[in-house]
């Protein structure tokens, strides 16, 4: 018999040591097991619980895919976009019982060709590969014959690539940063009011311990399901990241998304500070900005003022590394800002000197005027100063965190939509075959393979799970011209109309329909059933 052992805190989910054997049966009852294929953990599944992913489900001796598969409806071009219900679902009846499936309900008047697209998310999945893709679907878009090749990817390549928008200092490039103490990604390039970082990954994922590798996991489906992680950052912040959301770095939302490094803001607002300033700092961790001596500041006519900055010069107004970075003003580590000027040149500099200090965001700002003795003494802001640094501010957009998901397609759930894959990839880079996770909009990597990018919140919600080998488990569709389906060697004895897969489900659903869940295309999002021009 097959060894079997419980999985911690998933109460009624039994993982096989070994193969399991088809006909094992459960101890308790005697009644046969479902074994789970869909995956190679390869679970064997008591009546009435779910294997280890919570994905799938024995219900009266059937295979289940226990979540609804997600379907699009068009959104109306103008007004407010029509709602249709979701299919019913019914609570889980006790801790161990899977969730009931309910058939969708659909009315025939919703069955327009292009009005209808059927996602990956809750498809159901290839494995193990050689198997025909869980849904091909024929439909017709603008009169031209197409298909639509459907299935939820298991992802062990694949990370998130998260952008924070911020000047705060979160960690040095490289870091490692960390969830519930494992390492799960890497701290990478500052971009334009932003950090990048670069979360999971196969390494993460399978390369370390095994615990690694869960937490990485579950903190990759958090993420792509657009819920909040927290993580640690070595040598700088804890930050609490969700996509579509600010921000929060030690704690303090983040609000601001600067206007620009403050070479950038020097010469942005140069024009309105003239005649209310003699010198302005724009302080930045990478570009402090000194207005008299930047370009801007000289083209229109400025007297020098004699200010001595500390840091690294490098063209005339543009100072680097004027201080650490930090949490402080301008993702420096400063809160007092005269601390980054060095002194003033008596022979230029004179007494009533009125200088501004801002950050590039305009949140810190202090205001100067130079004694006899030449030392800057701070003073009320002048209201036409105030108002400049008030666009500043307004200028700046509110700070998200975007969460992409990177993921390789390359590899063999290509084999779900043709019997000879190098074809589908060259009809994706010939741009033949429009790739949507979730109906989002996917990036195409130029180069080998498919590496896929979307954006997690054009996708629908929940549309990631996981699996415990460990790896991520992602909506994919191909959609093409029927022909050139036909072209690349499809599947084609499992092509089926739009209207038969709403009524019975996936091609190996056992005369059960399938369950539905009615969701709208996200605003902003082109219709997935484009008309990819025809192989020649
Ligand atoms: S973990 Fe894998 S084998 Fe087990 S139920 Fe989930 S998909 Fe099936």
């Amino acid at each position: 018999m097959t060894e079997h052992t419980k999985t911690d805190g998933l109460p009624g989910i039994d993982v096989p040591l070994a193969a399991a054997e088809p006909a094992a049966r459960d101890a308790r009852t005697a009644s046969p097991k479902v074994e789970c294929n869909a995956c190679p953990v390869l679970c064997q599944i008591s009546e009435g619980r779910t294997g280890a992913c919570d994905r799938y489900a024995n219900r009266a001796g059937a295979l289940v895919r226990v979540d609804p598969v997600v379907l699009l409806r068009r959104t109306l071009e103008a007004g407010t976009p029509e709602l249709v219900p979701f299919a019913a679902r019914a609570e889980p009846q006790g801790a161990e019982a899977p969730a009931a499936l309910a058939p969708a309900e659909w009315s025939g008047d919703l069955l327009h060709a292009d009005e209808v697209f059927v996602t990956g998310v809750g498809s159901s999945t290839t494995y193990p590969d050689y198997k025909p893709a869980p849904f091909i679907v024929a439909s017709q878009a603008r009169g031209v014959d197409m298909v639509t090749v459907v299935t939820e990817g298991i992802f062990s390549y694949c990370s998130f690539k998260v952008k924070i928008d911020t000047d705060r200092f979160l960690g040095p490039e490289q870091a490692n940063i960390r969830c519930k103490g494992e390492v799960v990604g890497h701290v990478t390039t500052a971009e334009y009011g932003s950090q990048m970082l670069s979360l999971g990954g196969v390494h993460h994922l399978t390369g370390g311990s095994k615990k690694e590798g869960r937490i990485t996991a579950e903190m990759m489906q958090l993420l792509g399901n657009k819920k909040a992680v927290e993580l640690t950052i070595d040598g700088g912040s804890q930050i609490v990241v969700q996509a579509g959301r600010a921000p929060i770095v030690n704690g303090v939302e983040e609000q601001r998304m600067r206007v620009g490094c403050g070479s950038a803001t020097i010469g942005i607002f140069a024009k309105q500070l003239l005649g209310h300033v003699d010198e302005v700092v724009v302080v930045d961790d990478h570009i402090t900005g000194v207005l008299t001596e930047h370009q801007a500041g000289r083209c229109l006519d400025m007297r020098r003022s004699g200010i001595q900055m500390r840091g690294r010069k490098s063209t005339p107004g543009r100072y680097f590394q004027v201080a650490n970075p930090g949490t402080g003003w301008g993702g420096t580590d400063i809160a007092e800002p005269l601390s980054i000027i060095e002194g003033w040149n008596p022979e230029v500099a004179w007494p009533g000197l009125r200088l501004l200090m801002t950050s590039t965001t305009g949140e810190h700002a202090s205001w100067y005027v130079l004694d006899e003795a030449l030392r800057p003494v701070e003073q009320a802001m002048p209201a036409a100063v105030r108002a400049v640094v008030d666009r500043i501010g307004e200028n700046c957009e509110p700070s998200l965190s975007t969460v992409l998901f990177l993921g390789g397609a390359g590899g063999s759930l290509r084999a779900g939509v043709t019997d000879n894959p190098v074809r589908l990839t060259r009809a994706i880079k010939q741009a033949l075959v429009n790739v949507t996770c979730g109906g989002a909009p996917a990036y195409v990597w130029p180069g080998g393979g498919i590496t896929v990018m979307a954006d997690v919140m054009r996708m629908p919600d929940d549309s990631f799970g996981t699996v415990p080998t460990p790896a991520i488990v992602a909506p994919i569709e191909f959609s093409m011209a029927l022909e050139n389906y036909r072209l690349l060697g499809g599947h084609m004895e499992y092509v089926r109309p739009l209207a038969e897969v709403l009524g019975r489900g996936a091609w190996h659903d056992d005369g059960a329909p399938t369950a539905l869940r009615w969701a709208h295309n996200a605003p902003g999002n082109p219709w997935p059933l484009g008309q990819p021009p025809l192989l020649g």
